[in-house]
């Protein structure tokens, strides 16, 4: 399986100019590499001027989020429908940032179900907000996946990618980091879950991301000891080069 690499702008940078510039330089490295997916994830605003610089498959964009409703009442929303729209390929689903923001469970399987209408690849995210003796964070995010893939066929589980993001690992105010082992150990957590709700075989070829505090200097220990098969990466997505430095960890792990 390619390594994917999955860049999470949020809600940066604040002028399109400096977007196209990120992109381009990000693109002309990623659009050359054989072994590594890259995924760009800017704010919507600038999904489709974006898309006039895609050049390969190996460099595509993605949405941060899509409401499940196509069209119609919905102020502030943008449907997957419209997303597909654009150039974008993938669409990340349930960011913690956005379940801090009220997202439940159910409305991230219903954005999940609407994506996967389109030729779209949702991302889900899931990750407990703290961790604790007793393994109950375990539990939680055996929930979050069950949930957020209820009612979906083989077909439709077959096409999501997991990222397994922990909270307390996530941005500038993380405590302490994710350590490999951590994240083998849920991520091996994430693929029996996965194959208890399709089979073994299904559950072998969904890609499995890690992301909280990735940056060039610990990639490339989650890629080989994570038991991941790729990164979602936020802020160390923003510097072209530090971004650069990760996907050619990727490209030879
Ligand atoms: C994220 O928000 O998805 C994320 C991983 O952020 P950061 O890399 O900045 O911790």
């Amino acid at each position: 399986m390619k390594k994917l690499i999955v860049g999470n702008w949020k809600m940066n940078p604040t002028r399109g100019t400096d977007a196209r510039k990120l992109f381009k330089s990000v693109n002309a490295t990623a659009s050359k590499l054989k072994n590594t997916e890259t995924v760009v994830c800017p704010p919507l605003v600038y999904l489709e001027s974006l898309g006039e610089l895609v050049t390969t498959r190996s460099c595509v964009l993605g949405s941060q989020d899509a409401f499940w409703e196509h069209a119609g009442a919905y102020t502030g929303q943008v449907s997957a429908d419209m997303i597909f729209g654009t150039k974008a390929r993938y669409v990340i689903v349930g960011h913690s940032e956005r379940r801090a923001m009220g997202e439940t469970d159910e409305m991230v399987s219903k954005k999940i179900k609407s994506i996967l209408q389109f030729p779209l690849i949702p991302i889900v995210c899931v990750g407990e907000t703290k961790r604790d003796d007793d393994h109950a964070y375990v539990k939680l995010v055996k929930n979050q996946i069950k949930s957020a893939l209820a009612d979906l066929t083989q077909e439709e589980i077959a096409r999501i990618v997991i990222a397994y993001e922990p909270v307390w690992a996530i941005g500038k105010n993380a405590k302490k980091a994710c350590e490999p082992s951590d994240c083998r150990e849920m991520a091996h957590v994430i693929k029996t879950v996965l194959a208890d709700i399709s089979n073994a075989e299904i559950a072998k070829a969904i890609p499995i991301l890690y992301g909280g505090s990735a940056n060039a200097e610990n990639a490339e220990p989650y890629l080989k000891d994570g038991l991941v098969d790729g990164l979602l990466v936020g802020r160390a997505s923003l510097d072209a080069k530090e971004f650069i430095k990760i996907l050619k960890i990727a490209e030879k792990n």
